[in-house]
């Protein structure tokens, strides 16, 4: 069973997610402020979390924050008040893997952790790749937005950056041929031309973004490009 931390200052709303999500077969536990959360996820392993970001003694950003230190690879999902786009904004720089604004649909709570505990599994896929290097930075990739962040400062990408780099980063080691890339690419909004010119100029342009990441974009001659880690 999927152990969750569910951080919620709000008792009504707190108690019933807690509820909820032990009737879906979840273990959870639950803390009512930032500290005592930061407290629990120090003494016990969690599967995930779900975090609201306004919360008192320690507020959510800086628990994310927190997290993210620690705790690379802990799937977080934020809560946040309906007119808090800078919020959502600053929580997902933050490091945070999904957001719910409130009031929110429990059924929809419950998909959201459910494919995020998946991903979560899944190593290299969804977007969280954990590189092993210490010389290397942290590598993520929204599963469904063109957003990106190198350990946690948030990478520009346009959509196809984003794309070619998501498939680069779900074969890690492997090759990707330039067709597979290009495929991807004409199922999307076209931005400018596509072609093998422009993929060169693509991935110019992220080894640029991945500079001293500690991980490079190689060309294998006639094949592809394959993402790799690289000795300091
Ligand atoms: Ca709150």
């Amino acid at each position: 069973m999927p152990h969750l931390l569910i951080v919620e200052d709000d008792e009504l709303l707190r108690d019933g997610l807690c509820a909820q999500l032990v009737h879906a077969g979840h273990t959870v536990s639950s803390a009512i402020d930032g500290a005592q959360a930061q407290a629990m996820l120090e003494s016990s392993r969690f599967d995930a979390v779900v975090l609201d970001l306004g919360l008192p003694v320690v507020d959510g950003v800086t628990v994310l924050h927190w997290i993210r230190q620690r705790l690379a690879a802990l799937p977080v999902l934020i809560l946040t008040a309906r007119d808090g786009v800078d919020d959502r904004v600053q929580g997902l720089n933050a490091g945070a893997d999904d957001y719910l604004t409130k009031p929110f649909n429990m059924a929809e709570l419950l998909a959201r952790l459910q494919s995020m505990l998946r991903r979560s599994r899944m190593p290299a896929f969804g977007g969280t790749l954990e590189v092993q290097s210490t010389a290397a930075k942290r590598l993520r990739l929204d599963p469904t937005l063109p957003l990106g962040w190198l350990d946690d400062e948030p990478m520009e990408l346009t959509q196809r950056e984003w794309s070619l780099l998501s498939l680069l980063v779900n074969n890690l080691g492997q090759v990707v041929g330039r067709e597979d890339v290009l495929a991807v690419w004409q199922s999307e909004p076209t931005e400018g031309s596509s072609g093998s010119n422009a993929l060169e100029v693509y991935v110019h342009r992220l080894r640029r973004k991945l500079q001293d990441s500690g991980l490079n974009i190689r060309n294998v001659r006639g094949l592809g490009y394959m993402l790799e880690m690289v000795s300091p």
